[in-house]
């Protein structure tokens, strides 16, 4: 079972939606220079079962446009079976995961979720936010089709 460490609402994750933000524990990815690194201990946080997603969903309600998992990479096939779980209860919900990984795993539902970020956190090369960086946020649409969303702001 996967855990969650803590929540919050975020605007900047995902463009254009107010995200409800789940930080899950166990990372295996193991960036270097990870600044989460509290989230690299598989037993820390609370169980996230679907009655205590549901309830942290429900605290928020309509106040909240889009549901995201960060992380989540030791159980990929949990995370999209949580995503099912949120879109029965919230069909208008929209779903991110973050992920560390390169590429999709084998198999991955991906058309479950409409946002997916990929690409491990390399310090050299920035976060999402940075022009350089090596990570990439996608809007997954109905046909699986990834198209790239690039976060950074040009000044
Ligand atoms: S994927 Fe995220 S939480 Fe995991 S090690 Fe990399 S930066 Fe840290």
């Amino acid at each position: 079972m996967l855990r969650c460490y803590n929540y919050d609402i975020v605007a900047s994750e995902i463009p254009d939606e107010i995200t409800l933000a789940l930080n899950i524990t166990g990372c295996p990815i193991h960036c270097e220079g990870c600044h989460s690194q509290w989230l690299w201990d598989a037993e820390a946080g609370e169980p996230l079962t679907d009655d205590t997603l549901l309830a942290i969903i429900d605290q928020y309600g309509f106040g909240i446009t889009c549901v995201a998992f960060m992380g989540g990479d030791n159980d990929p096939a949990e995370i999209a079976r949580l995503a099912e779980v949120v879109k029965a209860q919230w069909p208008e919900m929209r779903l991110g995961w973050y992920s560390g990984r390169d590429r999709l795993p084998d198999s991955f539902p991906a058309t479950r979720f409409n946002y997916i970020k990929l690409g491990p956190y390399i310090a050299r090369l920035g976060g999402l936010d940075k022009p350089t960086t090596n990570q990439r946020l996608y809007r997954i649409g109905p046909d699986g089709t990834m198209t790239h969303l690039p976060m950074y702001k040009q000044h």
